[in-house]
């Protein structure tokens, strides 16, 4: 067992006491608060200690059907699809100008509810959510078809519209930076939405979609539902009257609701699913930089990214040089209450989450690669990790493979370039991938070679609103954020016309 100091592994005992009441507890729907059509509840935890944030209403197939129905009325009937581009803008505007306003409050409850650092959900995360739907507001006036060249004899046009009703499911690791890439791209568009939120992260969605309410959003547009998967999730996704789904998750719950959707009314499907991202530090990468990056592709948000930089694959030249600093940085990396300032990791999402990862670890010690630093729980409550780093991993090795969602740092060894990679891209799973290199000709190769739906150079973790994000292979099917996400919502339709004296053109 390796033992190690965290210079500032504090306040975990004591935890900080968040300072925003928790207003927003019930469903919504068709533009109001509603108890569950039940009338259960269910528990939101804190994660620094377990204990109960609020109990939340715990929507199921009857409420999504509720749901469902409002926005089926809004998108028939109501004004949202046919007002024009620029008025759906000015609705987006305002919300976002809302969210600026209460950015500290939102950050708050997505500290409380995710464990995440606050100063990581109030300066980094909250703000892209507000620049995301600002994004996404700027397109609302600019979508429409084409004049098609055709025949000769005819005038053909394309119009560009929305799909209809969007059921919408989000995982908990970035709940309202979820939220926001997919309302964004669907509201601009026209479309209404049925958005079930992660069981784990209920509290963010609901009180931003009040924001949005306030901003002058027509009743039923966006009906968001807290509840469970296999009840609330699996409901949304085989309901006949839903015309889209998006989904962001495991892969395996990607493949159910596949087949949930094909089983039902074939409505269009996009996915966002796991990885298990290779990051390459080539010969000449300068170590102490390559180490910081690699770090942060890795420890981010506790490990919890669907991106994260998983596979750490050093050259042999440097890799001994690479291994002691990366052991270094991790055994200063503060781990503590996320409310406290200066905090870099919190706890991990849920006991069930913590759990997992414990299991990784001790298979990553049975497998025979080697713990250099942590490997253990921190404090005697909620659901902290040690940072973890392993050195002299093998393929094989589960620890290589599956997607741990924590923080687990797995070092690999390799020689050249071909033979990484082969490697990189032996994985079912292609999201993402990093390269580290000062030469632009192995940059160029690795990034054309590698199975991957968005390769950093010498960089990591780098989002914006205009840049899509999707997979290849298991992680996924389409692209969110950018213009790329716009497609995911709208229709096609070709609209012919005959011309009555063609010879004239
Ligand atoms: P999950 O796939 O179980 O849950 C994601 C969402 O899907 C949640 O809202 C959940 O309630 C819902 N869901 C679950 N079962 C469903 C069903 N049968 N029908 C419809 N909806 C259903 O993922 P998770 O439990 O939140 O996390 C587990 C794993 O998922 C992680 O370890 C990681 O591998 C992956 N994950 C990936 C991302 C990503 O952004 N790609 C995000 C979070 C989690």
């Amino acid at each position: 067992r390796v033992t190690c100091r965290y210079s500032t592994a504090v306040s975990i005992e004591e935890p900080i006491a968040p300072s925003v009441p928790v207003n927003h507890t019930q469903l919504l729907i068709n533009g109001q608060f509603v108890d569950a059509a039940s009338g259960k509840t269910f528990p939101t935890l804190d994660p620094r200690t377990g204990d109960v944030i609020a109990h939340v209403a715990e929507g199921d197939a009857e409420d999504i059907n509720r749901a469902v129905s409002a926005a089926r009325k809004a998108f028939d009937e109501g004004p949202w699809p046919r007002m024009s581009g620029y008025e759906r803008s000015k609705i987006l505007l305002r919300f976002a100008d809302l969210l600026e306003k209460h950015n500290d409050e939102i950050a708050t409850l997505e500290t409380w509810d995710n464990g995440k650092p606050y100063e990581q959900a109030a300066r980094i995360e909250i703000p892209m959510v507000t620049r995301i739907i600002r994004y996404y507001a700027g397109w609302a006036d600019k979508i429409h078809g084409l004049t098609v060249p055709a025949d000769g004899a005819h005038h053909v046009q394309t119009l560009h519209e929305p799909i209809g009703v969007a059921g919408q499911i989000i995982p908990w690791n970035f709940p309202l930076l979820m939220f926001s890439w997919k309302i964004g791209p669907a509201l601009a568009c026209g479309n209404t939405i049925v958005l079930k939120t992660a069981e784990q992260t209920p509290l963010s969605a609901l009180y931003a979609s009040k924001l949005l309410y306030e901003a002058g959003l027509p009743p039923g547009v966006l009906n968001v539902v807290s509840g469970f998967g296999p009840t609330a999730g699996a409901a949304l996704a085989s309901h006949m009257e839903v015309d889209k789904l998006a989904f962001t998750g495991s892969t395996a719950t990607g493949k159910a609701v596949l087949g949930l959707a094909a089983k039902s009314n074939l409505k269009s499907v996009t996915l966002e699913l796991g990885g298990k991202s290779p990051f390459i530090i080539c010969e000449d990468a300068d170590v102490d930089q390559a180490v910081e990056l690699a770090h942060l592709a890795l420890f981010f948000n506790q490990g919890q990214c669907c991106c994260a930089g998983s596979r750490t694959y050093v050259h042999e030249r440097i890799y001994d040089e690479f291994v002691e600093k990366s052991k270094a940085r991790a055994m200063k990396r503060a781990v503590g209450d996320p409310f406290k300032g200066g905090i870099e990791q919190g706890p991990q999402i849920d006991s069930e989450q913590f759990e997992k990862i414990m299991k990784y670890i001790r298979s990553g010690i049975d497998s025979g690669a080697t713990l250099e630093t942590g490997g253990d729980r921190l404090g005697k409550k909620g659901f902290y990790i040690q940072p973890t780093v392993f050195s002299n991993v093998k393929e094989d090795m589960l620890i290589a493979q599956d997607e741990i969602f924590g923080p687990v740092q797995s070092i690999l060894k390799f020689k050249d370039l071909s033979e990484v990679v082969k490697r990189a891209n032996n994985s079912s799973y292609g999201l993402a991938a990093g390269v580290f290199t000062q030469n632009i000709d192995t940059a160029n190769t690795l990034t054309r070679a590698l199975r991957v739906g968005t390769v950093w150079i010498n960089c990591y973790d780098v989002f914006d609103a205009a840049i899509p994000f999707g997979g290849y292979k298991m992680s996924g099917q389409g692209r969110e954020k950018g213009i790329y996400s716009l497609q995911n919502y709208l229709q096609v339709k070709a609209v012919v016309t005959p011309l009555k004296n063609p010879s004239w053109l």
